[in-house]
């Protein structure tokens, strides 16, 4: 089934990269010590403009969610029922993201989720999803 495929702006074309290579990316502020997401040219906290990209470490509990019974978008129509979820990770950045690989009634905000990949792109990038922690 085809994906909705993100454009590559400039600026997160480093996001991108590590996609391909299934590493999770994110802007950091050495000014404030803080990581910074969405990317963007200057940080939220101190206006610093010297973000350097950092690896996260990919875990994270769930904020919020939502079960998709109908298809947000026709491509989706396949997948439903789908979980979008918005996570906090553990390096306090906040994603918008689809949960996988649990069942969506049995989902619970503050439950504990690590990342995993969408299915190659056909440019070979990969969304990152989340799935709960076991246990
Ligand atoms: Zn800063």
């Amino acid at each position: 089934m085809p994906r909705i495929e993100p454009p590559i702006t400039p600026l997160a074309e480093p996001y991108w990269e590590g996609t391909r290579r299934r590493e999770l990316l994110a802007q950091r502020c050495p000014s404030c010590d803080r990581f910074v997401w969405y990317p963007r040219d200057a940080c939220p906290g101190c206006l610093g403009t010297d973000l350097a990209w950092s690896p996260l470490a990919g875990t994270g509990t769930i904020y919020t969610f939502n079960v998709m019974r109908k298809p947000g978008n026709p491509m989706m129509a396949d997948e439903v029922p789908y979980v979008v979820a918005l996570v906090d990770l553990d390096e306090g950045v906040r994603m918008t993201t689809n949960i996988v690989g649990a069942d969506p009634a049995g989902l619970r905000c503050d439950q504990r989720v690590v990342v995993d990949w969408s299915a190659e792109l056909a440019d070979g990038r990969r969304l990152p999803v989340f799935r709960p922690v076991a246990g």
